[in-house]
């Protein structure tokens, strides 16, 4: 098994966690990684603000209820 030192507490371990502080073995940030995040933060912005779009041409009334009795988590 390979020593890897943690880089959160400096401790030395085996493993895919460390015996100290349970921070998983960092590992590097890929190109593909920020691209796949990036798709995220768009394509759940996108479906939030259509949706939301959507309803204020449809029912304009209903959302500003929901805002107001506490339901506003659900739009963008
Ligand atoms: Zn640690």
């Amino acid at each position: 098994m390979q020593q890897l030192t943690c880089a959160n507490c400096g401790n030395t371990y085996t493993g895919q966690f460390c015996n100290q502080c349970g921070q998983k073995q960092a590992h590097r940030y890929t190109i593909g990684h920020v691209l796949h995040e990036l798709l995220h933060v768009f394509t759940h912005a996108d479906k939030g603000i259509f949706s939301f779009g959507w309803q204020v041409l449809t029912k304009p009334g209903t959302i500003a209820l929901d805002m107001v009795e506490g339901g506003a988590k659900r739009y963008f």
